[in-house]
């Protein structure tokens, strides 16, 4: 049986490592570091990400400030804000939370965010610094998932790492990271060819798609390292009973409850093939927070 690699446990050895910066800060007489979200529009599991943040931020001693616009706002105000929040010396992160309501650009949104404030780490400033291997805010979800195998003693170089999905967040990011520390790293994607041939050659595959159960246990290499990105609702009873073998709690909590979460590869089959996996829930997921209030701590020592 595989090992579970567990995202809560090490999110939270993340947050208290942030708790201590903030201390620390405090020691030398500095402010708490202060992070602001923009919240546009009414999407529930946006408020949910939002109502989060805002929990983690106080529990670490950060200070954290909402934005809500409406769904209809337009993209001078939305602009605007971004802009004051840029020149407000009090705020050290900015945050856009995505998905944007239609109408509203998140790429121009994303682009105007100043780049030492940028604590989503996507402005092309940073992804260009990630590129060119030197320091700078990056990614929290890649950033993360580095940091849990780094404690989990994984190492990088010269494995084989295939990286599923190429999205800018998670993706392009994660085989940047994983290059630099000298692995040798696929994507993968839609359009590539006999992907499960592709998924077998991976010492470390990571996954992260967004189609439930897409990764089967024959895709996985007798003890590999599998960390699944991927976060997903089921409702499906049929496809559940497909991608939830050796998991009978789940068709169980789907059946009472109408849905549960699944990440991209099938977590009962993966535990009895690979040598490490992160679970879905409380895998990667607790750990993108984490990595985004490193990054706010570290926006704020480098800002002041
Ligand atoms: P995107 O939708 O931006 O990207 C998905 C990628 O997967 C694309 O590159 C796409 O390929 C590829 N893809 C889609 N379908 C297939 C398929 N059938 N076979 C092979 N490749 C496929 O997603 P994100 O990167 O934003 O997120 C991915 C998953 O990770 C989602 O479930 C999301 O919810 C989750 N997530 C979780 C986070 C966390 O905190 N744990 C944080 C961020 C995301 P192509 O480019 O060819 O279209």
């Amino acid at each position: 049986m595989a090992t579970i690699l567990d995202g809560k446990a090490h999110a939270d050895r993340m947050l208290e490592a942030v708790r201590q910066g903030v201390e620390a800060r405090k020691a030398k007489g500095l402010r708490a570091p202060c992070l602001a979200v923009v919240l546009v529009g009414e999407d529930p599991a946006s408020q949910v990400y939002v109502r989060n943040k805002a929990a983690a931020c106080a529990k670490v001693g950060i200070t954290s400030i909402e934005h809500k616009l409406a769904a209809d706002t337009p993209q001078a105000e939305l602009d605007a804000l971004i802009d004051q929040m840029n020149a407000d010396p009090g705020v050290d992160g900015i945050l856009v939370q995505l998905p944007l309501p239609k109408g509203l650009d998140s790429k121009e949104a994303l682009h105007r965010i100043s780049p030492a404030k940028d604590v989503d780490g996507f402005h092309p400033m940073n992804q260009g610094l990630l590129l060119e291997g030197l320091p700078g805010l990056r990614p929290c979800t890649p950033t993360a998932c580095m940091s849990l195998l780094a404690h989990h003693g994984v190492e990088l170089k010269g494995l084989r790492a295939v990286v599923l999905g190429r999205s800018e967040i998670v993706g392009k990011p994660m085989a940047l990271m994983l290059l630099e520390k000298h692995a040798t790293v696929t994507i993968a994607h839609s359009r590539t060819r006999d992907l499960p041939a592709v998924c077998r050659e991976a010492d470390l595959l990571v996954a992260a798609v967004g189609r439930p159960g897409l990764v089967e246990g024959s895709w996985i290499k007798p003890g590999a390292v599998v960390v699944d990105v991927g976060i997903n609702r089921v409702e499906d009873e049929a496809l559940a009973a497909q991608i939830f073998t050796g998991e009978p709690k789940k068709l169980v909590a789907l059946r009472t409850k109408g849905a549960v979460l699944c990440g991209d590869v099938r977590f009962g089959e993966a535990m009895l093939v690979a040598s490490a996996v992160t679970p879905v829930p409380g895998g990667v997921g607790p750990l993108t927070i984490a990595g985004l209030l490193t990054n706010t701590l570290m926006a704020a020592d480098q800002n002041r």
